[in-house]
């Protein structure tokens, strides 16, 4: 099988993680914090951490319309909790200047979870991953709202939406570089693997 080259969004969020687990599960990784380095992977995992953060410095960075330009070429990107939010096309409970990159016809709530119980772990059954449900970790989670016609629902948690995908995009409210389970990685890691197929 081919080892394609996934970056991770390195402005601010669990970084290490990422890389860890998308090695794991058969990609090389390599953190990305600047377009030259954008321009040398073939998909992006955007880690949790802290959205309003993360697009402030994109924006100091020069990275924010490098990325919006990178999903709007189709090439794949998941977003994990606050990457989730980076992914989605509005957002509630956020200032009014938040940029995010969309890619995801979806409204993401932001600590949604919070409100009621700031971080707990679930089993979540997640379409499309086989094996039994994957452990999600949820700190301070922000859940899908509603979704568009083109958005597939892969997960939902006590009535909440907490995992999509639209074409080449995948978002989590969770935290499955946490768990030591790679499995959502190793399903990302094959869209970015047919994304080159359908390329070639
Ligand atoms: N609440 C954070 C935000 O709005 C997300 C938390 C996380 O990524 N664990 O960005």
């Amino acid at each position: 099988m081919s080892t394609p080259t996934i970056g991770v969004l390195a402005l601010q969020g669990d970084v290490r993680e990422h890389v860890k687990a998308l090695t794991d599960a058969g990609a090389q990784a390599r953190p990305v914090r600047r377009p030259e380095e954008l321009d040398q992977v073939e998909g992006l995992v955007i880690p949790g951490g802290e959205s309003t953060t993360m697009s402030k410095l994109a924006v100091v960075f020069g990275m924010l319309e490098p990325l919006r330009a990178f999903v709007r070429a189709g090439n794949p990107v998941y977003g994990t909790c606050a990457g989730m939010i980076m992914v989605a096309d509005k957002l509630l409970d956020a200032r009014e200047d938040q940029e995010t990159l969309g890619g995801i016809d979806m409204i993401v709530r932001r600590n949604a979870f919070g409100r009621q119980n700031e971080s707990f772990e679930a089993a979540i059954d997640v379409a499309g991953i086989p094996g039994g449900p994957v452990e999600g970790v949820f700190i301070r989670a922000p859940w899908v709202e509603s979704v568009g016609g083109a958005v597939e629902v892969l997960a939902t948690y006590d009535g909440h939406t907490v995992a999509v995908r639209q074409g080449n995009v995948l978002a989590t409210s969770f935290h499955p570089e946490l768990t030591g389970d790679h499995r959502v990685h190793a399903l990302f890691v094959d869209m970015v693997r047919g994304d080159r197929q359908g390329r070639a």
